[in-house]
């Protein structure tokens, strides 16, 4: 387990989003990424989290209570087939997959594919957790967790260096 994909912790974000309003920053994912991973979290149950912890709270949503909530789950949930199964993928809920598509598609989000003429390879990435060199890939270096000190490229850019790249070509 290796935790969730940056795409997938803005779906999770998303989720809570729609109850508490917050605005999420690329330093927000990589943190909760790192969460995501020390909790061993899966997209469905994560979702699910989010939604469990606004029916019954008023407290503003962190990971640990995500963690809380999955880990809750699991003592009293039959075994996940993906745990009886550790060469299958994840299965995720239906309504999970059709909700990432819905927020993709609501906030711009897309998978992009980066190629050696993206203009945000032409800067530095002014991500604090990235900072990629010109031409390098953007990505994070874990900072907790049993994975501390590995690299993990992302997919596509941070925000901050795809908005570089376009002030620098509206110019
Ligand atoms: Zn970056």
């Amino acid at each position: 387990m290796t935790g969730l994909t940056d795409e997938e912790i803005r779906a999770v974000l998303a989720a809570a989003m729609g109850y508490d309003n917050r605005r999420p920053g690329d330093l927000n994912v990589a943190a909760w990424q790192e969460a995501s991973e020390i909790g061993r979290w899966t997209l469905g149950e994560a979702v699910e989290a989010v939604h469990q912890h606004y029916a019954t709270r008023t407290d503003f949503l962190m990971p640990g209570h995500v963690t809380q909530h999955i880990r809750a789950a699991r003592r009293t949930a039959p075994m996940p087939a993906e745990r009886q199964l550790p060469t299958a993928p994840p299965a995720e809920p239906e309504r999970v997959r059709d909700f990432m598509a819905q927020i993709r598609r609501s906030l711009g989000w897309t998978q992009r594919a980066t190629t050696a003429s993206d203009p945000e390879l032409d800067h530095v990435c002014p991500h604090e957790r990235c900072r990629a060199g010109k031409h390098r890939p953007c990505g994070y270096r874990l900072t907790r967790g049993t994975h501390q000190g590995e690299w993990r490229a992302i997919k596509g850019y941070h925000h901050s260096r795809t908005q570089a790249a376009r002030q620098e070509t509206n110019r």
